[in-house]
């Protein structure tokens, strides 16, 4: 039996990164929400970002696999739904982060009511910091992202999309 503190599982979990944007932590994102260890055994909770997005089976089994390897045979993994999570959640060191890997936000997407598209407000662009940037398309690489362009260095990016 492996005796270990919360914070020292929480401390091995900052290995489990979002396969999508691999420069977050599950920690960085929020979607890690409690760690409790109880007499060896390990009880750790997450959340799902968007239901749109496969990774949340993937973020489970690193976080089984990253267990095991650290000798905890007794844990459980589980899932809560509600509250919902939030870009809120992330942390502002997972902001700068997913800047520095060249993905604004996270911006509301909303729809503009008497226009054809989409208007995102608060929108940087990641690589020349100019707000001057327009959608491209709801849907970027993945379902949580959309695509961007900037008005004033002509590079294409990614949002995160806010909820
Ligand atoms: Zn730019």
């Amino acid at each position: 039996m492996t005796v270990a503190t919360n914070d020292q599982v929480r401390l091995l979990l900052d290995e489990v990164v979002d396969p999508e944007i691999p420069v977050l932590t599950i920690a960085d994102l929020g979607v890690l929400r409690d760690v409790a260890v109880s007499e060896g055994s390990v009880l750790v909770t997450i959340t799902p970002t968007y239901s749109g997005c496969p990774a949340m089976d993937l973020i489970r089994s690193e976080i089984a696999s990253t267990l095991e390897a650290n000798g905890f045979s007794d844990y459980s993994i589980e899932t809560v739904f509600s509250p919902a999570w939030t870009t809120d959640w992330m942390t502002e060191e997972a902001k700068v982060k997913l800047r520095d890997y060249g993905i604004a936000g996270p911006a509301p997407v909303e729809p503009v009511v008497s226009g054809i598209g989409y208007q995102v407000s608060a929108a940087v662009c990641p690589l020349c910091r100019s707000d001057e940037t327009r959608m491209v398309s709801e849907f970027g690489s993945t379902a949580c992202k959309a695509l961007m362009v900037c008005s004033s260095c002509g590079e294409p990016f990614d949002l995160f999309k806010a909820l």
